[in-house]
């Protein structure tokens, strides 16, 4: 007999809470109207579900970004049940594999696909079968091997004893059901999906344009901070994905702020200038490609000047990266006093030096997309 491809539970629990908000919420508004209280406690717990699968399942167990205590794996494990997203190590599992296989035919969600795809047709689809090895780390872990094991028990569990609480406290079960279990549900499953779909189309691949996935900080408003999704395939190890302190990335916030109180360690980041880098081969990339397609002289002479110009900027940006972390090493040894301020002051003409580099880069870059730049060739205006 052929074996069937749907994926029952999931897909069967998927169409049917659709469908139950789809028949249940106009028929609930005909003689109710629901306590503000019930719509904002269902909207928080939907942020802290959410953000249980972005701090927990996403950034600690797929990408082993940070360090957590178990208390905060406890906690995470409880409301990533009742976020409803199947268990960490099954999650991870896929995760990785769309990390290993990003726009190919193993990425389980492939953009490539199309985009509803992408966003929730493939959990129709019966998933392949967990490998050991891929989440060797996770099944390890007692906390994410009792979860997966009781994974369909703890789901229902925790989302029913949400629904009886929330019920309970706004005398208001029905209402409870609608909004803090199926609508919160409904809007936290899409917006998780979004970062399948949407951060793989709509916005700018700034550090590496080969990559379908992209930056958006209006995608980051949606996914809890997931937005800046170019720059976290790129890095993905990283427990930043707006690395800027105004991105908007409340899973960033929360993993600093659990270092700070001591139940998150060995937070994983890029070096400033190691960023920079990447960034600065990225657009000599752009602009290779550009002169290529768009121009017709002296083709040869602007890519030598942006070879120049990128060796140049790549030194300095190599230097401050070497002084940097001399500087972060040496800052606390009292005995070292000297070197430190040596250092301070090479800090500082090393990066006066740089800043002129971009400034030469943003002439070129101006020049090249403007279509200006073979006929400034003779003039001595660029470096
Ligand atoms: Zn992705
Ligand atoms: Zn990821």
């Amino acid at each position: 007999m052929k074996k069937s491809k749907f994926n029952w539970g999931p897909g069967l629990f998927l169409i049917t809470y659709h469908l139950i908000l789809l028949v249940g919420l106009p028929l609930y508004f005909i003689n109710h109207s629901p306590a503000a209280g019930l719509v904002i406690t269902s909207a928080v717990l939907m942020y802290i579900t959410g953000l249980s699968v972005t701090v927990g399942y996403h950034r600690l167990y797929s990408h082993s970004a940070y360090k957590a205590k178990p208390a905060v794996e406890a906690v995470l494990a409880f409301f990533g049940s009742m976020a409803t997203e199947g268990s960490a190590i099954r999650w991870s599992f896929d995760h990785r594999h769309h990390h290993a296989f990003v726009d190919t035919d193993k990425d389980p969600y492939s953009i490539k696909k199309g985009f509803w795809y992408a966003h929730f047709m493939w959990l129709f689809e019966k998933p392949k079968e967990i490998e050991n090895k891929v989440v060797s780390d996770l099944v390890k872990n007692p906390i994410l091997s009792f979860q997966h094991k009781h994974y369909v028990a703890l789901m229902f569990g925790t989302n029913i004893f949400a629904t009886l609480v929330i019920g309970w406290y706004f005398n208001d079960y029905l209402g409870s059901f609608l909004f803090a279990w199926m609508l919160r549900t409904f809007v936290l499953h899409h917006c998780t999906w979004f970062i399948n779909s949407l951060a793989h189309v709509w916005g700018a691949r700034t550090y590496c344009q080969e990559l379908s996935a992209v930056d958006n900080y209006m995608i980051a408003l949606l996914t809890f901070g997931e937005g800046y999704h170019n720059y976290h395939h790129t890095f993905a190890y990283d427990y930043r994905n707006g690395i800027r302190w105004f991105h908007f990335d409340p899973t960033k916030w929360i993993i600093w702020t659990l270092s700070k109180v001591g139940l998150a360690s060995k937070l994983r980041t890029n070096q400033r200038y190691f960023i920079e880098e990447r960034l600065l081969m990225e657009r000599k990339r752009i602009l290779l490609a550009k002169i290529q397609s768009s121009y017709e002289d002296h083709k040869e002479v602007l890519k030598e000047k942006i070879q120049n110009l990128t060796d140049s900027a790549q030194a300095k940006l190599r230097l401050m990266r070497d002084l940097s972390e001399r500087y972060s090493m040496l800052k606390k040894s009292p005995d070292k006093k000297d070197v430190v301020l040596e250092l301070k002051e090479q800090i500082k003409v090393a990066k006066k030096e740089l800043k002129q580099e971009w400034e030469y880069w943003m002439d070129m870059t101006k020049d090249i997309m403007s279509g200006t730049a073979a006929s400034k060739i003779s003039t001595p205006s660029v470096k």
